[in-house]
Parts: C-alpha cells; sequence; structure tokens
C-alpha cells in the first residue's frame, strides 16, 4: 500500500509539474480570461450552495449529489486546445519556413459560448509570400500550417498542369473562424464546429495570375481538366487535415472544400 500511494503521490507531483512546464504564458487562465474577455470563458461556477429558502426541496437535495458525480466542470474547449510554449514556436517556425505572412492577435473568446475561441490566433494574410488569402483569415497556427503545406507542395504544383499552367495567387475563402456548430450533420443538436475553434477554413475558390478564377463547384464526370484537378487537390488536402468535405459530401458543402483538424480517436480521418 505504501508503496502504490508512494507511486500516487509521485504520478501527481510530475503532472503537477508537467503542467507547470506545458502551461504557455501568453493565453491569460480562465480566471484572468474572465476580466479581459467577458463571462465567456469563465467556466460555469460549481452550483452555489442552497441558502434558505432560495431554491426548491429538490434542488437542495440534488445539488451535492451532483457535484459529488460529475465534479467541477470541464475548461472551454478553446482551452483546452492551447499550445504549450514549444508547440507555439514549432508551428511558428513552419510558417517561418513557409513564407507565411500573419499577426498574432489577442485570445478570441465568445460571449455567447464558452467553448468557442483560441488561445493564441493569428490573422494570415498570404499564406505564402506570393499567395494571399483574400481578405485575410483567423485561425490557430496549426491550421495555417497545414494550409501553407497543403498549398505549396500540392496546389499550385496541380494548378501547373491546368491549361496555360496558371499561377495560382490566392484563396478565397469562406467561413474561417465562426462561433457555431456543425452544419450538414442531419443532427438535431450537432456538436460544435471545428470553425469555433480555429481548427477549420472553408475555402470557395482560387485565384490566377493571368486566368479566371476557379470556383469549387460539382464537377462529377464532368471529364475534365479542372475536375481532376479538384478531386487532386482534395484527396491531397487529406494528408494536412484530418475533415475534408466538399461538393458530393451534403447540401452544405456544394460549393466549397471545407478543410479541418478535428482530432478524433485513432487519428481516423474524414475525408469525403
Ligand atoms: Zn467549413
Amino acid at each position: 500500500m505504501i508503496g502504490r500511494a508512494l507511486a500516487i503521490a509521485a504520478a501527481c507531483l510530475w503532472a503537477g509539474l508537467a503542467g507547470a512546464q506545458e502551461r504557455p504564458p501568453h493565453p491569460p487562465e480562465p480566471a484572468q480570461q474572465d476580466e479581459a474577455e467577458g463571462s465567456s470563458a469563465r467556466p460555469p461556477d460549481k452550483p452555489d450552495a442552497p441558502q434558505d429558502g432560495a431554491a426548491p426541496p429538490e434542488e437542495q437535495a440534488d445539488a451535492p449529489d451532483d457535484a459529488e458525480v460529475h465534479g467541477p466542470p470541464p475548461p472551454p474547449r478553446w482551452y483546452t486546445l492551447r499550445e504549450t510554449d514549444q508547440e507555439y514556436a514549432a508551428c511558428r517556425l513552419a510558417l517561418a519556413v513557409l513564407g507565411t505572412v500573419y499577426r498574432e492577435e489577442p485570445p478570441l473568446t465568445d460571449p455567447d459560448d464558452r467553448d468557442c475561441g483560441i488561445a493564441r490566433p493569428i490573422r494570415v494574410t498570404r499564406i505564402l509570400p506570393d499567395l494571399s488569402v483574400q481578405g485575410g483569415a483567423v485561425m490557430r497556427c496549426d491550421t495555417a500550417r497545414a494550409l501553407g503545406f497543403w498549398v505549396r507542395d500540392f496546389l499550385r504544383p496541380a494548378a501547373a498542369t491546368l491549361p496555360g499552367a496558371p499561377r495560382v495567387t490566392g484563396l478565397q475563402p469562406g467561413s474561417t473562424y465562426d462561433c457555431r456548430a456543425r452544419v450538414g450533420t442531419g443532427k438535431a443538436r450537432p456538436r460544435l464546429s471545428e470553425h469555433a475553434l480555429g481548427n477549420a477554413i472553408d475555402i470557395m475558390g482560387f485565384t490566377f495570375q493571368d486566368a479566371d478564377p476557379l470556383r469549387v463547384a460539382p464537377r462529377r464526370d464532368s471529364g475534365d481538366r479542372t475536375e481532376a484537378f479538384q478531386r487532386a487537390i482534395r484527396g491531397a488536402a487529406c494528408l494536412f487535415f484530418t475533415t475534408v468535405l466538399g461538393p458530393g459530401a451534403n447540401a452544405a458543402h456544394a460549393n466549397h472544400l471545407h478543410l479541418d483538424l478535428a482530432d478524433r480517436r485513432g487519428g481516423w480521418r474524414l475525408c469525403q
């Protein structure tokens, strides 16, 4: 028993140290976030201790049991995705290699949903030095990194096989950061969208030097080079993103590619 107790104590100590080391200094603790960003980042308080006459008898009886069974509320989803200093530095290094043009922004939260937000958001204006994200887009660094490698290593070479070998000069984004539920799931109560965490970007089309823009559209069985291009870049996107949806996946994705970094059990990817 003593040995087991020591092992547990050691594990707790290690976990505490690890947590202290990995906690990034920039995203405020939820308690600090309360003051800076309003109530959205505040984990719901534990139920107040029932006061005499303040609550119905059932609630007074249930509150202690509920606290015992469920414990404190989990941290907001956005906060669980915060990068460690090392992870963030590695990601920014990758963006430097890609030549991504971006700026860091203050932590993002939403007053309507405590789970929405980004701990260390960046606003990307150029994903490569000569390839713009029209209007700029706010996302997590990981999302920008995945986007950058996909664009550099697959999208641009694939575009060079189109007639006239046009050079891709820009992405036309749809939704980027957006605090909302998933669409197109068919479920009455869909889960939070990856857009609400800065993990997703919708791409409506591409612009080229000396060629007309190309919109994402249903191209199934059109049998032309453009269909092959869209298929190729969509397939390659699944090497970098864990979710890739587009025309044919469902009606909600008929006119754009949805790319996200959803973290699924076993590393499973959803590419349709
Ligand atoms: Zn989307």
